[in-house]
């Protein structure tokens, strides 16, 4: 029987609501699922069918049952194939291989020391080849890859500016599908970061939350009602270009006193310097310091602190959120840069804001922007499987 076009859109309907009940509440029978849903049985039955066919999802023993035959339950298949996610650093690259799910298979990590294009391309290339080649055989395989990078990113996974790494222009997405012949996803890095905090972390209790990734420059993914807000072109959280003082230093993007270099990793280790430390200093060594309590590693640290407060209280004045979250690289101090920040936010910020606000930072176990990148992956991957 031939179905018409508007038959075959509810069918994709039903499997989408089907397939995700399923990935987000497994074990199910197919009767919860049913009734759960609003759906009549038979067509469960038959997009639950497919479902197996397509090894998405498998049923596996008997549930429980109030009483009578026990169902069939059915699992999600999150071992149908593998994603990638790459957290594309300014100074490090960070790679997972995950399940779908979500869940870690391998990581791998290498430094990024401020490469050309060409050659943090190249390292790139090796380090998901590696992910590729470690990963278990599965129906599906290696079903896409997502790069989180650290600059402005348009709907084409083209970076237009990475400032800290001095790139302009680059093609990343066309330039790993060449090389992968596999899809690709390219986002900006705190928006993956944001969305890998909703989905996976500190945030998942939250729908309305902006995570701040601090790490050599500053950046902010936005989720308002639980979507990722980007923007009309893709644009939006460049608030580390936000300027705190128009007075202030001039910095790569043209305009002065911005607030990552008051409040970011590599502002932190410049500070070094007028704290009379060494040269060569790290975030990891600063860290280190501040843990045997010396005192210019702290004071630094609490600079930092109220300088990070001071941008986040207009991200609050402007977004009213639920939660702020601290990430990325800055994220490892946060026992010397928590009370500052709340503090000048409690000091500062609008009074009506302060009892609603919940400022966390990110776990340092969870790597959000690669998470991020990968879940978007998995997300376009159901999506295009469901559709054909
Ligand atoms: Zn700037």
């Amino acid at each position: 029987m031939q179905i018409t076009w508007n038959q075959q859109v509810v069918k994709k309907e039903n499997k989408t609501l089907v397939l995700d009940l399923i990935m987000n509440s497994f074990p199910i029978s197919r009767a919860d699922a049913a009734q759960k849903l609003g759906l009549n049985k038979g067509t469960v039955s038959s997009l639950v069918s497919e479902l197996i066919d397509e090894k998405l999802i498998f049923e596996s023993g008997p549930g429980e049952s109030s009483g009578g035959r026990r169902p069939v339950m059915l699992l999600f298949n999150q071992n149908a194939g593998y994603s990638i996610g790459v957290d594309l650093g300014v100074n490090y690259i960070y790679g997972v291989l995950t399940d779908l799910l979500g869940n870690i298979i391998l990581e791998k990590n290498t430094e990024n020391p401020g490469l050309s294009y060409k050659d943090a391309l190249r390292e790139v290339n090796s380090l998901i080849q590696e992910l590729i080649d470690s990963a278990p055989s599965s129906p599906y395989g290696i079903i896409g890859i997502g790069v989180g990078a650290p600059g402005i990113v348009n709907k084409e996974g083209d970076v237009l500016l990475a400032p800290n790494l001095g790139w302009r222009n680059v093609s990343l997405k066309r330039d790993l599908e060449h090389a992968f012949n596999l899809p690709v996803i390219v986002e900006n890095e705190a928006n993956a970061g944001a969305y890998g905090e909703k989905k996976f972390g500190v945030g998942k209790d939250y729908d309305n939350l902006i995570y701040i990734s601090a790490g050599i420059g500053i950046g902010a993914g936005i989720i308002i009602n639980g979507e990722l807000y980007k923007g009309i072109n893709g644009y939006s959280g460049e608030v580390g270009h936000m300027s705190i003082d128009f007075n202030g230093p001039k910095c790569s993007c043209g305009n002065n006193g911005c607030w990552e270099l008051y409040a970011s990793e590599q502002s932190l280790i410049s500070k070094a310097g007028s704290f009379g430390l060494e040269n060569e200093m790290t975030l990891e060594k600063i860290i280190n310091l501040a843990a045997s309590e010396d005192e210019d590693a702290l004071s630094m640290l609490k600079e930092t602190g109220r300088h990070l407060g001071l941008g986040i209280i207009n991200i609050i004045n402007a977004f009213n959120p639920k939660q702020i979250i601290i990430g990325n690289r800055l994220a490892a101090a946060k026992e010397w840069l928590s009370w500052d920040v709340k503090q000048t936010i409690n000091k500062y910020t609008l009074p009506f804001h302060q009892t609603e606000i919940d400022i966390s930072f990110s776990n340092l176990a969870l790597p959000a922007a690669a998470l991020g990148v990968s879940a978007f992956s998995i997300e376009n991957f159901i999506k295009n499987q469901l559709q054909i």
